[in-house]
């Protein structure tokens, strides 16, 4: 048991420090990221399936070190673990408002913005919300916020219920919001229910499976199906994630799904190409 235990440590301790050192630098960056104007916004269609017009466009974060692009997978969890998503989440949702306003105004374009659970939890998020919407001048009604279930309810009911209440206070002003990566957490289809939810977005797992063909392929197809169905029963707006080919849009429009989002329609882009598209769009 020794010789194990020191194996052990020999054989993990340098790739733990290693993890370390790139966590620490990560941080140290992030910290400075905000002010040195490092953080760039990009914006992604989402669409109406049937007519392809895009209704609302997602905001997601990229981080430009330096001589570098850093993607939000990587740095998220050390803004989340660190705190740094506070100041970090508070400059996006002033960005993507302000951004987002001749897209509401001109096209009827509305924004999501991801919301973290720490966000989301904090009793100050409601004044966060609201100051990036006053200075802005963008309605509460062209605001979703997205939220994966996990961030709002794998903590347990008792850590949920302060991030619940701030989207019902926050719902008062217009503002929707997102279930995020839906069949990913919980899955638990009750839930949908009691939430103040407007809009279910479908982790791409499920847009794959709605595009599988084949006798085995019926069964997981049924409960892509199955979800979207329960959407509209429960009147949230199902948009479907990740949409890659035609025949993916094709079979979730068979479904039933209203709206779609995925680099077939777009790739998350600066705003000045959202600008394009839309302009583009009136012309024609
Ligand atoms: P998400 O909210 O689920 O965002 C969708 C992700 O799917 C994005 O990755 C997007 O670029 C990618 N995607 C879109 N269409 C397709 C497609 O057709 N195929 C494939 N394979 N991928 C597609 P991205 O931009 O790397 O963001 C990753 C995650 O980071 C987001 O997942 C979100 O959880 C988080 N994130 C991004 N921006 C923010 C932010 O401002 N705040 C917070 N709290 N989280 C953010
Ligand atoms: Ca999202
Ligand atoms: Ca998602
Ligand atoms: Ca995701």
């Amino acid at each position: 048991a020794k010789a194990a235990g020191k194996n052990q440590a020999y054989v993990f301790t340098p790739r733990l420090r290693i993890e370390q050192a790139g966590r620490s630098s990560l941080t140290e960056g992030l910290r400075h990221a905000v002010a040195r104007d490092e953080l760039e916004v990009r914006y992604q269609p989402v669409v109406d399936l049937d007519s392809g017009e895009m209704l609302a466009v997602e905001a997601l974060l990229r981080w430009h070190p330096v001589g570098g692009l850093v993607m939000p997978d990587r740095f998220i969890p050390v803004a989340e673990d660190t705190g740094l998503i506070i100041p970090i989440g508070a400059h996006v949702l002033q960005r993507a408002c302000a951004d987002a306003r001749p897209w509401y105004e001109r096209h009827g374009v509305a924004v999501h913005v991801n919301i973290s659970g720490h966000q989301l939890r904090r009793p100050d998020v409601v004044d966060t919300v609201l100051e990036a919407l006053h200075s802005s001048g963008l309605p509460g009604e062209a605001l979703v916020l997205e939220i994966t279930e996990t961030a709002l309810l794998a903590t347990g009911r008792d850590e949920a219920a302060p991030a619940i209440a701030h989207l019902a206070t926050l719902r008062e002003h217009g503002i929707r919001a997102a279930i995020d990566d839906f069949g990913t957490g919980y899955s638990s289809l009750s839930y949908l229910r009691d939430l103040p939810v407007d809009i279910v977005k479908i982790d791409g797992a499920f847009t794959r499976i709605a595009a599988e063909t084949g006798e085995e392929a019926r069964r997981r197809r049924a409960l892509a199906g199955a979800i979207v169905d329960l959407c509209a029963s429960l009147d949230l707006t199902a948009v479907a994630e990740q949409v890659e080919t035609q025949e993916e849009a094709e079979a979730l429009r068979a479904l039933g799904c209203p709206q779609g989002q995925g680099y077939l329609f777009g790739r998350p882009v600066p705003r000045e190409e959202i600008d394009g598209l839309l302009d583009s769009a009136t012309v024609a």
